[in-house]
């Protein structure tokens, strides 16, 4: 048996091995592999722990939120890696910028961290900027890095960390929304703005069980027959005080909330209650509906969606779910999980907004996508501009080679109309048929419509 004292001094060598390795794990966890800068979760806890100490002390505590420009057009066109390479170089220089009480940090994809006690704001952001406008030399091309900053401070802008976060995230979009400038502080004209969200957030959690987030319905109609074919639901808000709110004055803010699940679902279940009956009764044949790219990126979107479907009397093959194209960019594998889940249910997917982004064929010819709806920007001159006519005829080519259908928005004028039938386009909608409109209001014109003799748009000849 070993002496008592060898015993007890391996027990210590095995106490501090095991301690060792616990502070490695530990710093390994708070770490950004990348970059070796610290990550997301120690960032949040760094940032508390120095307010804590400014409050003590009186001193200041400035958050720059750092983001970079065209990466993701260098991921694209050198790889992922050199994309990774920019990072850790970047990261580098941020550190090495960085004076020793300061805490850099990644936040993830391009976003970065640091965190100063400099009363010096401007002189700060300033070196900051220069930090990350930069020459590289990557895979022996050189790429040229440049980024914003937005910038909040404690207490001057903010008294927590969340606040303080948010500051600096709106100071940062609107550093990246005016070209010219590189950083943004959190200004008056950025508290006035973050006091009518602050009112415009409790509004919307309280307008959504209040039900006062309704269905309106704008008719699509059939190019060939000039009949309603079907409706799509678009979602307003009829608030207590400043009447009724279009989409583009909610929409944004509730998908940055993540209220716009919701709000979808509670849209959908209206729509689809007040729809069924008119699909039932042979009215229309479609409801289209749109979702949230953020919807999307749930993983259990189309199984719950499909579930919440069979809850009404609306027919699957009369659904008709309204996709964009920055959501099959963000996540292709996800994109077609979904968009065949919902097929083999028999219901619709469409592409909307096209002709704003990317134009996606790929997407159109290796997804089950039946309908693109093509976006009223390049409705806009059709039938006027050559070019644009010559374009869309050829888009209505290309999508009907695939066997797409085609919905063209936005259709204001007769002369559009009359372009787009001769050009072959299946269904259109626009302000030229009828603008969106409440439940009722679309009941009857449907039923006037479906009284013969009563074509909206004169039927081919
Ligand atoms: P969208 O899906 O592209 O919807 C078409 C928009 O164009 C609607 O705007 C519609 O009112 C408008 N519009 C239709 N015909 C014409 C026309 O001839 N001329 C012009 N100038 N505009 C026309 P709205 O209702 O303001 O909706 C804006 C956007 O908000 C929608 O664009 C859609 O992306 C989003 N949205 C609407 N309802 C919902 C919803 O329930 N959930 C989600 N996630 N998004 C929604
Ligand atoms: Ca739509
Ligand atoms: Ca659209």
């Amino acid at each position: 048996m070993p002496p008592l004292s060898k015993s007890l001094a391996e027990l210590a060598a095995r106490v501090a091995e095991l301690e060792a390795e616990r502070e490695m794990t530990l710093r390994l966890a708070q770490t950004d592999s990348l970059t070796g800068l610290v990550n997301r979760g120690a960032f949040t806890s760094g940032l508390c722990e120095r307010l804590e100490a400014a409050r003590e002390s009186g001193g200041v505590v400035a958050l720059f939120v750092i983001d970079l420009d065209r990466f993701k057009s260098l991921n694209d066109s050198l790889g992922h890696h050199a994309g990774d390479i920019l990072l850790a170089e970047i990261g580098q220089r941020l550190r090495d910028d960085a004076g020793p009480d300061e805490l850099v940090a990644r936040l993830g994809g391009d976003e970065f961290a640091v965190v100063s006690g400099d009363p010096d704001i401007a002189r700060r952001a300033e070196r900051l900027v220069n930090a990350i406008s930069q020459h590289h030399v990557i895979y022996g091309r050189t790429v040229a890095s440049g980024g914003s900053v937005g910038v909040a401070a404690f207490p001057r802008d903010a008294s927590d960390a969340a606040d303080l976060q948010r500051y600096a995230d709106m100071a940062l979009y609107r550093a990246k929304s005016c070209g010219g400038r590189r950083w943004h502080g959190f200004d008056a004209e950025l508290h006035a703005e973050s006091e009518r969200r602050r009112t415009l957030e409790t509004e919307l959690r309280r307008a959504i069980p209040a039900g006062e987030i309704e269905p309106w319905f704008q008719p699509i109609v059939d190019t060939m027959t000039g009949r309603f074919v079907g409706v799509e639901v678009l979602a307003r808000w009829r608030h207590p005080e400043k009447g009724l709110l279009s989409p583009a004055a909610f929409v944004p803010m509730a998908e940055e909330l993540g209220l716009i699940r919701t709000i979808d679902e509670a849209v959908f279940e209206a729509a689809c209650a007040h729809a069924a009956p008119w699909v039932g009764e042979g009215l229309i044949e479609l409801v289209s509906c749109n979702v949230s790219p953020r919807d999307l990126l749930d993983p259990g979107f189309s199984r719950k969606l499909i579930g919440r479907l069979a809850g009404t009397d609306l027919p699957a093959t009369a659904l008709t779910v309204e996709i964009t194209e920055t959501f099959l960019l963000q996540d292709m594998n996800l994109a077609r999980r979904h968009i065949e889940r919902l097929a083999a249910r028999g219901v619709n997917v469409a592409l909307d907004d096209f002709g704003t982004g990317y134009s996606n064929l790929r997407a159109l010819m290796h997804l089950p996508i039946q309908t693109v709806k093509l976006d009223r920007s390049l409705i806009d001159d059709v039938g006027r501009d050559p070019r644009v006519s010559k374009l869309v005829a050829s888009m209505l080519h290309a999508a009907r080679s695939l066997g797409v259908r085609i919905t063209a928005e936005g259709v204001e004028d007769e002369s559009q109309a009359l372009f787009l039938r001769s050009a072959g386009c299946d269904r259109m909608q626009g302000y030229f048929f009828a603008r969106p409109m409440p439940a009722d209001q679309m009941e009857a014109m449907l039923r006037e419509a479906a009284a013969p003799p009563a074509p909206r748009f004169a039927a081919a000849g």
